[in-house]
């Protein structure tokens, strides 16, 4: 025998249908609506190699993930631990006022990538934030696991502020405004971000197309080309550009990488600059790799990094304080060590500072004595 749904039945069940297609819709709606409203607005300008009239494009692409990757990710993933908010850190001196003598380069990690560079009478910080979420709103987005590693009112006069691209965890709205309303200081950000820091009321934004250089007293400031993305909502991607910052100063080389995947930029600004005196180098945000892999390098990539760059000191950043991906809080210290050993690069060479810790260049570090790679993904060797 079968069961035929009476008629009254059948005219329930089309009414919760059309309503349930009507709050699938609706809610899809919202969230488009909401994700182009916080899209940020794109570069306007003429068309460059790597510039199509709308959407910037890596030297080597990074695939555009889409819906059905990021179900996958949430489906199959195993998040490592990350302890609740630890809030006691140990205490640290106040920061210099500032560095003068020649060739001295003082680095201080704030913590996530967010680094205090004296050297030359200037006081620079990287991709700064001081927020405790970052995220399109102050309650939305990811929190933060340890406090700055250097208060706000204890940063020394800030002279330039480095941006790497438009990300939440790197181009941190209220920040910059703090530090535009106390020090006024000059804000490089790649092709098209001015826009947005205007119509936030943030003054002092300069932009810089890959390669272009600009100075700031006795420093030389240029944008080099890194892998990654850029994109605030829904309806914005690769619209405004992303970069790695290099900073010519008495010292010597700095290379300042953001956020990135791997790429023959590397060896391109090792060609261009020479061995860098400092690489400050992510090694989180990496797992699961092959959702993470063309965007974030992993410990070992850094490793890499460090060694294409010929960097006598390599300084660790972008772990530890935003859960933005699958490996454990500690995972990217440990495994950046298990790296090292296994390239037999010295750890005197690759810091790993703690949260506020400060500490001067070598001023004689050793360079390495020879690379070799090979062409494709170098896996480089002493
Ligand atoms: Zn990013
Ligand atoms: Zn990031």
């Amino acid at each position: 025998m079968t069961l035929k749904p009476t008629r009254r039945a059948r005219r329930r069940l089309r009414r919760a249908g059309l309503w349930l297609g009507g709050l699938c819709l609706f809610l899809l709606g919202s969230a488009a609506l909401v994700g182009g409203c916080l899209s940020a607005p794109g570069h306007e300008g003429a068309m460059t190699p790597h510039f199509d009239g709308k959407r910037f494009a890596n030297h080597v692409p990074v695939p555009e993930k889409g819906l059905s990757d990021m179900l996958r990710w949430w489906w199959l993933r195993k998040p490592g631990a990350w302890p609740e908010r630890q809030e006691a850190l140990p205490p640290r001196p106040r920061p210099e006022r500032e560095v003068r003598e020649p060739g001295r380069v003082r680095v201080t990690f704030v913590n996530h990538a967010t680094v205090l560079l004296q050297l030359d009478g200037v006081n620079l910080l990287t991709d700064p934030v001081y927020s405790d979420r970052v995220g399109p709103f102050a309650w939305a987005g990811s929190k933060r696991h340890l406090p700055p590693g250097i208060a706000f009112a204890a940063l020394p006069r800030i002279d330039l502020v480095l941006v790497s691209h438009n990300h939440y965890d790197h181009l941190d709205l209220p920040t910059l405004r703090r530090l535009a309303e106390r020090d006024r200081p000059r804000v490089l950000v790649p092709l098209g971000n001015r826009a947005l820091l205007e119509k936030h009321g943030i003054r002092g934004g300069e932009e810089l197309d890959w390669w272009q250089s600009t100075r700031h007293g006795p420093l030389k400031l240029t944008l080099a080309p890194s892998r990654h993305w850029s994109g605030r909502g829904l309806s914005d991607r690769f619209q405004t550009l992303w970069g790695a910052h290099v900073i010519e100063g008495s010292g010597g080389p700095i290379y300042f990488a953001g956020d990135t995947g791997w790429g023959p930029h590397f060896e391109e600004a090792r060609r261009r600059f020479g061995a860098f005196r400092l690489a400050l180098l992510p090694i989180g945000a990496y797992q699961p790799r092959w959702f993470m892999r063309e965007s974030h390098i992993s410990p070992d990539e850094a490793v890499d990094a460090h060694l294409a760059l010929e960097a006598a000191t390599s300084v660790a950043i972008h772990f530890g304080t935003f859960r933005l991906s699958d490996e454990a809080q500690d995972d990217p210290p440990r495994e950046l060590r298990a790296a090292l050993r296994a390239r037999k690069v010295v750890g005197e060479r690759f810091w790993v500072l703690g949260q506020g810790e400060a500490r001067d260049l070598p001023r004689a570090a050793a360079r390495p004595s020879a690379v070799t790679c090979a062409p494709a993904r170098p896996v480089c060797a002493l």
